[in-house]
């Protein structure tokens, strides 16, 4: 198969020195493409800053915003069979980008922030690859993730506990899937994981995607 993985948080610019961005180390995204690629897949990564050594084996496109990771996956998408959204990319931007660096005063500052592009949801609904999103949730996971799943239309939604897997080594997901199974890897390391998380894939993926491609 062909995986086009997205990993790491998105960094929005204030000003020429100062951004917005999220706890994401990218380990999660980095693994899955190790896994991957155990299993002989071809694997293009789509990579926000991070300090993650680079797979062996993956073409690595590395971007810094969400406009450059959306631009990324839409110039990408079309020649995969999997695309597996697990970039911590930022919901809000500021809405202008200051061109000097802002000056420290004795007041409050209140920045404006405006919506980024939503990645998942600005796919076709009808397409030949299959569609991997992730849920980082702090609370009502399952609820979060079931709404996901179906508002961002993916094919499966991988949750976690923000808490549990953001920065660490370590993960515990919880996979559901559009037919409204559910199945749960218990707390290992984030290689461990991956591996399950590839195995899961190419079992429901593998024989839908004959059919897709014929
Ligand atoms: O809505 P939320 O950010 O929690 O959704 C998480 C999922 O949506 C992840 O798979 C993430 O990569 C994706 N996402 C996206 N475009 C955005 C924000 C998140 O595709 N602008």
């Amino acid at each position: 198969m062909r995986f086009l993985i997205t990993a790491g948080p998105t960094r929005e610019p204030i000003d020429p020195v100062r951004f917005l961005s999220n706890r994401s180390s990218g380990k999660m995204g980095y693994a899955i493409a190790e896994a991957a690629i155990e299993s002989r897949h071809e694997v293009v990564l789509i990579s926000g800053p991070v300090a993650v050594a680079r797979p062996h084996g993956a073409a690595v496109i590395p971007v810094s915003t969400s406009e450059e990771m959306f631009e990324a996956v839409q110039a990408q998408v079309r020649n995969c069979d999997l695309l597996v959204m697990c970039a911590a990319v930022a919901d809000y931007k500021p809405v202008a980008v200051f061109t000097k660096k802002l000056k420290k005063r004795d007041a409050k500052l209140s920045l404006e922030l405006i919506p980024t592009r939503d990645i998942l949801s600005s796919l076709p609904k009808t397409r030949k690859y299959f569609v991997v999103g992730f849920a980082a949730e702090t609370e009502s996971i399952e609820t979060n993730a079931r709404k996901k799943l179906l508002k961002k239309n993916c094919d499966i939604i991988v949750a976690n506990d923000a808490r549990i897997g953001m920065e660490s080594d370590e993960n515990e997901v919880e996979i559901y899937f559009r037919g409204g199974e559910k199945k749960g890897i218990p707390r290992a390391s984030k290689k461990i994981i991956a591996r399950e998380l590839v195995k899961i894939f190419e079992k429901y993926f593998g024989k839908r995607l004959t059919k897709k491609t014929r």
